[in-house]
């Protein structure tokens, strides 16, 4: 069996927060386990605050885990030599949702993407950066590169801002980007074509994608054919193949998240049921509840889910699921 590109193992990763008289933490990630294989797209769903972020920057080498391990092709990130830490850092890509911050406002686009070209000497010999670059600016159908090249970031619409930092992410070859939240800043009508260019960078390039986002409509058509993995308040709760798990969720947070997307048609939005959550309210992260982290909103909680935490355990279809409850929670839509 192929090792996988990148794995989390038992991740942990806490925040200090506070004053040096008040300090107090934050379990943003807890036992966070998880494998990619080369060439796949994850997709890590939930709302603000349950981890997502933290887990992508844990993957791109930006925040240490407190607890756990990363592993690049096998190797604990954080034992790398410094040649092999600086491939890794090369390889693995973290791409923001916010384009205008993530270039340098004063640069323009061909200095701002010839940049990595000639830190990591990846100009082939009989080629100019200039060519190069204009390459990539094609590869994210900024055509013709010679009207982009010597323009600044705030010259650019957010959609090709968003597509420069995706080519100025494909200029040092990577294996895997971690893409977070990349097309929530972009106008509605050009998040498809965003997300057509990064399947294509997928498809064609084999470029893997760990899809960070809120939007579970997005992460269904990016990684259709990948993994899901949804966390709440810091855990994961239900993760799998995406078909499969969006098809027949059991974890009630994402079937209330499922019941909670807006259909266009009105008359199935009338007639569809969403699922009453006890609370609406989100657990403060720094204090989360005790056992099963839902339980104050569950509607299907009983006594157990308040003492004992759930693991996730493996279901029939290849999901896994962190519930105590998962073999009698009704199928959604109820
Ligand atoms: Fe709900 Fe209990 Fe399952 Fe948690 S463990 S999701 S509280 S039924």
């Amino acid at each position: 069996m192929n090792q996988p590109l990148i794995s989390l193992r038992d991740v942990s990763m806490t925040f200090r927060k506070g004053s040096p008289w008040r300090r107090s933490e934050v379990r943003a990630v807890d036992h966070v386990t998880l494998d990619m294989d080369e060439g796949s797209i994850l997709a890590l769903v939930g709302e603000s605050g349950c981890g997502k972020t933290t887990i992508g920057k844990a993957i791109a080498g930006l925040y240490r885990p407190t607890q756990g391990q990363v592993l690049y092709r096998g190797k604990d990130i954080w034992k790398l030599s410094k040649a092999e830490f600086r491939t890794y850092r090369r390889e693995v890509q973290l791409v923001h949702q916010d384009s205008f911050a993530a270039l340098n406002p004063s640069l323009t686009i061909y200095q701002s993407l010839s940049a990595p070209l000639l830190q990591y000497g990846l100009v082939p010999a009989g080629k100019t950066a200039r060519t190069v670059v204009g390459e990539y600016l094609e590869m994210v159908e900024l055509t013709p590169p010679d009207q982009f090249l010597d323009k600044y970031p705030h010259q650019l619409s957010g959609g090709q801002r968003q597509r420069v930092v995706l080519a100025r992410a494909l200029t040092v070859r990577p294996k895997l980007i971690v893409a977070d939240e990349p097309v929530s800043m972009v106008d509605v009508s050009l998040r498809l074509a965003l997300l057509n260019l990064m399947a294509r960078m997928n498809k064609e390039m084999g470029v893997s994608f760990a899809y960070i986002t809120h939007d579970l409509a997005t992460a269904r058509y990016l990684a259709g054919q990948g993994q899901i993995s949804v966390m709440y308040l810091g855990e994961m709760v239900e993760t799998g193949p995406v078909g499969q798990v969006l098809a027949t969720p059991r974890h009630p947070y994402l079937q209330a998240l499922l019941s909670a997307v807006p259909v266009p048609d009105p008359i199935v939005a009338r007639s569809r049921k969403m699922l009453a959550l006890r609370s609406l309210e989100m657990p403060d992260p720094g204090a989360p509840p005790a056992g099963c982290r839902f339980h104050p909103r569950c509607p299907y909680a009983e006594a157990v889910c308040s003492s004992k935490v759930p693991t996730l355990e493996a279901m029939e279809g290849g999901d896994r699921v962190a519930c105590h409850l998962k073999e009698r929670i009704p199928a959604w839509p109820v």
